[in-house]
């Protein structure tokens, strides 16, 4: 066992040094030599020490470096230093963060990152819990909503089910995440039932175009942070029109960390009148996969929505039980991995953390620009929306920026038209790798454009 730890200890620090200069995307070869690890499962067991050699030998190649330092894909983080050694800590120990007595350390450190998500955003959240990922805590927050507005109105959700409920009114963005959709859908809201409000030309709801609300059960879904423009919809201005029975959510699943730095905190000003929030640790948190937190004001009625019961399950602990707050019951023990990044940053590593991020990407806006692109968003947090010419310029431009492997940039649609998206949240970003990235973007732009318009 020890040979072996130590073992795969060296070959994953290996990994993470090629990192500095390694294509970030894998290259054909190493994708095409994943067929190796395919067919039946054989008969015979392979000694853990080859197993491990093989993982590394045809797997590590065959990874996006969204480890490193250089790239800009999705909106997904890197991994913390003191997140990554709690995680080997934390799978060696083994903990099921279901129950306190399986792991009274999961269930504390659960507590306390909790708490301490809260307080770095300056959330009034008393309830909450870890879930796999944004699309999880949207799930969660509007499984408590559900509870809430129903139960105002005199249905219990949980004992009978949306079958003759009172009708719920939700209302979303019209650039609200894929996933909230699907979150509706999981919970008998339906993807199409729902009433969408006009966005502005940043992607923000349009508070004047907002249905007049009733006092009728209704969710108001806000989005901290859209995943191509990173704007905001504006909180508070849409939590003024609330009803006597309304719940506002937000989808904050990068965009809220905005919250935890003094420098960019008025972007999400209002955020905290809301009822409940989705985010991700495994974004800008820069913890590792998977991490989703969701929080919410009325703890009472997350527990009434989670809450599970049977005689072997003690429900008489004072202690924090993790599956009464989730969707799961068995758990990964992801507050273990929160605790680490958070201590080792502080409330000031955190800050800077996320306002160098939005520095870099007002640096990468400004040398587009320069050179006359055109950036196509206000570039107010870590988002930056670029064309480089028109749709099929700017889709070949973005498939040769991947190519290169210098930095790795996905393609969006914006406005109707191509566009490629920047987003910087990885805490191995320097000042160094945007103008790296940079130089290699306008330098395989002009290369492509030269060509097209030759
Ligand atoms: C990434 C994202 C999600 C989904 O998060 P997962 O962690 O992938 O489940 C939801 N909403 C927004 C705004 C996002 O950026």
């Amino acid at each position: 066992m020890k040979d072996l730890l130590f073992d795969a200890a060296s070959r994953a620090v290996r990994f993470l040094d090629e990192n500095a200069e390694a294509p970030v995307a894998a290259s054909g070869a190493a994708v095409q030599g994943l067929d190796a690890l395919r067919g039946s499962l054989p008969d015979a067991g392979l000694p853990a020490a080859d197993v491990v050699a093989t993982l590394d030998a045809i797997g590590s190649p065959a990874t996006t470096r969204n480890s490193g330092p250089r790239y800009f894909g999705f909106v997904t983080g890197g991994t913390l230093p003191a997140a990554l050694a709690a995680n080997w800590m934390a799978t060696a120990w083994d903990q099921n963060a279901a129950m306190h007595v399986m792991s009274p350390v999961a269930s504390v450190l659960e507590e306390v990152a909790l708490q301490w998500v809260a307080e770095a955003m300056h959330l009034p959240a008393a309830g909450g819990v870890f879930t796999t990922g944004a699309t999880m805590a949207n799930f969660t927050c509007l499984a408590a909503a559900r509870h809430a507005v129903l139960a105002k109105a005199g249905w219990d959700v949980e004992r009978d089910g949306l079958f003759g409920a009172p009708p719920i009114t939700v209302i979303v963005g019209a650039e609200a995440h894929a996933t909230l959709f699907k979150s509706l859908a999981m919970l008998g809201l339906g993807r199409e039932r729902v009433v969408r409000v006009p966005v502005d030309d940043q992607g923000r709801m349009v508070a004047s175009a907002m249905p007049a609300i009733g006092d009728g059960p209704t969710i108001v879904c806000l989005q901290a942070g859209n995943v191509n423009s990173g704007a905001f919809d504006p909180a508070a201005e849409i939590v003024a029109q609330r009803g006597s029975n309304t719940w506002v959510h937000v989808d904050g699943a990068f965009g809220i960390w905005a919250l935890a730095s003094p420098e960019k905190a008025h972007l999400a000003a209002g955020y905290e009148l809301a009822d409940s929030w989705a985010t991700d640790g495994h974004k800008w948190l820069n913890v590792s996969y998977d991490c989703g937190i969701a929080l919410v004001r009325d703890a009472n009625a997350l527990a009434h929505a989670m809450a599970i019961s049977a005689a072997y399950l003690s429900t008489a602990s004072t202690q924090r039980e993790g599956m009464h707050w989730g969707p799961e019951s068995s758990r990964k023990a992801r507050g273990i991995e929160v605790w680490a990044a958070m201590r080792s940053l502080g409330r000031q590593g955190l800050a800077e953390m996320i306002a160098g991020c939005c520095r870099h990407a007002s640096r990468f806006a400004a040398r587009l620009t320069d050179v006359g692109f055109a950036v196509m968003n206000r570039v107010e947090l870590n988002q930056v929306v670029v064309s480089f010419g028109t749709d099929d310029e700017t889709r070949a431009v973005i498939a040769a920026i991947q190519n290169d492997g210098t930095c790795w940039c996905g393609a969006t649609v914006w406005k109707g038209r191509a566009a490629m998206r920047i987003s910087v949240s990885s805490w191995m970003t320097s000042e160094a790798d945007v103008e790296r990235s940079a130089d290699a973007m306008i330098a395989v732009a002009r290369r492509v454009l030269s060509g097209s318009r030759a």
